[in-house]
C-alpha cells in the first residue's frame, strides 16, 4: 500500500541512466536470453546512452532537437512531428553498442 500522508514524500524521480536501464529491461522480459545479451552487449548502464539528436527536418530544413529515449530498444522507428512545421516524420533511431544513437528523419510521403 502507498503512504499519501502528509508526511510521506515522493521519491525524488530523477531521469537517470539506472532508470533508464531498468525501463530498458522491463521490455526485454519476454525473452529471458536476449535480455541477457542485451545487458552485455548495450550499455546503458554507463550513462553514454545518448538522449537527445539534432536532425533537419527534411520539409523546411530547420534544425530540430529531438528527444530520444534508450528506454525504448536498440532499434526505434516512430513518427513523430516537426516542431517547427509540423509535418510528420519517419524518424529511425538505432544505438550503437556505445550508446552512441544513429538517427534519420525523413518525410512521411518518401
Ligand atoms: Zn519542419
Amino acid at each position: 500500500m502507498h503512504r499519501e500522508g502528509p508526511d510521506y514524500k515522493m521519491p525524488r524521480v530523477r531521469l537517470n541512466d539506472e532508470h533508464l536501464f531498468r525501463a530498458f529491461e522491463s521490455d526485454g522480459r519476454d525473452d529471458p536470453s536476449l535480455e541477457a545479451e542485451l545487458d552485455e552487449e548495450f550499455p546503458l548502464g554507463d550513462g553514454t546512452a545518448e538522449m537527445e539528436a539534432i536532425v533537419s527536418c527534411p520539409y523546411c530544413g530547420e534544425p530540430v532537437t529531438i528527444a530520444l529515449d534508450p528506454g525504448g530498444g536498440m532499434v526505434q522507428d516512430y513518427v513523430e512531428d516537426c516542431e517547427v512545421c509540423c509535418q510528420p516524420w519517419r524518424v529511425v533511431v538505432a544505438y550503437r553498442r556505445d550508446g552512441s544513437a544513429d538517427v534519420s528523419v525523413q518525410g512521411l510521403d518518401q
